[in-house]
C-alpha cells in the first residue's frame, strides 16, 4: 500500500453557472520516502491537487487514501486532525506570523495539537536545529533572510513529524543560490526518510527530486523517475566558482 493513493480525483469549480475543471480525474500513488516534483503550466491544477492531498479542500469526485485512511469519509474535524498530524505545509511566501519569533512560529502546529508548553519549546528548538537555525530561535521573520524564513517554515512543517511534506513553489520567492540551499535541505530531510512533494515551475529545482509528475489542463501528462542532482554538490561547485 502506498502512503498516498489518489484515485480519479476531480475538482470542479462552479463560477456562477460556468464550470471550471481544475482537476479532471487524476490517479497517482506516492510511496513513503519518495521525493516528487509536480510541474506544469500556470492553471494546470497543481495547487488544486496539493490542497486536496493536504486536506485543505474536498474533491468533487474520486477518492484518496493517506496512510490507509479514506480521507473523503472524514468530517471537518477529522480532516483538520488528519491534516495537523500527517501533513506539513510549506508555501512560497513562507506564511510566518510576522510578530512572533522563530520558535513561536514553529510551536504553532503543536498548540493546535495540544502539546504542553515545555514539550513544545523542546520540539521547536530541535526542529529549528534540524534546519540549521538553532541559534535563531528568538529572531522574528523580519530579522531573517528569505532563505532563513523558509527554513523556519520547513521546521514548522516538520515539528509534528508528519508523514508527508507538501511544498507549493517553496523556492518561488528566493534567488537561485538560496533555492539550491533549500533544495539541499529537502534532500537531506528526504535522506532521513521524510516524504516530500513540491510544486515548481523551475526545471532546475525539479532536477533535485527523484520523480517528476507533469500536469496539463488538470491531467497528468507525464510521470518519470530520474537520478536526482545533488544540491549540496551543486552548491559547493557554485561557491568554488565564486571563490576562483
Ligand atoms: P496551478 O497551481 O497549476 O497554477 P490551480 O490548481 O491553482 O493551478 O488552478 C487550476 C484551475 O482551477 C485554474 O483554471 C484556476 O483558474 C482554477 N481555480 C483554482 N482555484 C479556483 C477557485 N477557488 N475558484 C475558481 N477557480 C479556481
Ligand atoms: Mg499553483
Amino acid at each position: 500500500m502506498a502512503l498516498l493513493e489518489v484515485r480519479k480525483l476531480s475538482r470542479v469549480y462552479d463560477l456562477g453557472g460556468e464550470k471550471v475543471v481544475a482537476l479532471g480525474g487524476v490517479s497517482l500513488d506516492i510511496e513513503a520516502g519518495d521525493f516528487v516534483a509536480v510541474m506544469g503550466p500556470s492553471g494546470s491544477g497543481k495547487s488544486t491537487l496539493m490542497n486536496l492531498i493536504g486536506c485543505l479542500d474536498r474533491p468533487t469526485s474520486g477518492s484518496y487514501r493517506l496512510d490507509g485512511i479514506a480521507v473523503e469519509t472524514l468530517d471537518a474535524d477529522g480532516l483538520a486532525a488528519l491534516r495537523n498530524r500527517q501533513i506539513g505545509f510549506v508555501f512560497q511566501q513562507f506564511n510566518l506570523l510576522p510578530r512572533a519569533d522563530a520558535r513561536t512560529n514553529v510551536e504553532l502546529p503543536m498548540v493546535y495539537a495540544g502539546v504542553p508548553p515545555q514539550k513544545r519549546r523542546e520540539k521547536a528548538a530541535a526542529a529549528l536545529a534540524r534546519v540549521g537555525l538553532g541559534d535563531r530561535q528568538g529572531h522574528r521573520p523580519m530579522q531573517l533572510s528569505g532563505g532563513q524564513q523558509q527554513r523556519v517554515a520547513i521546521a514548522r512543517a516538520l515539528v509534528n513529524d508528519p508523514s508527508i511534506v507538501l511544498a507549493d513553489e517553496p523556492t518561488g520567492a528566493l534567488d537561485s543560490r538560496t533555492a539550491l540551499d533549500i533544495m539541499a535541505l529537502f534532500q537531506a530531510l528526504n535522506a532521513e526518510g521524510v516524504t516530500i512533494v513540491i510544486v515548481t515551475h523551475d526545471p532546475e529545482v525539479a532536477r533535485h527530486a527523484r520523480r517528476v509528475v507533469r500536469f496539463r489542463d488538470g491531467q497528468i501528462v507525464a510521470d518519470e523517475r530520474q537520478e536526482p542532482l545533488d544540491a549540496r554538490a551543486a552548491l559547493a561547485e557554485l561557491d568554488g566558482a565564486a571563490a576562483a
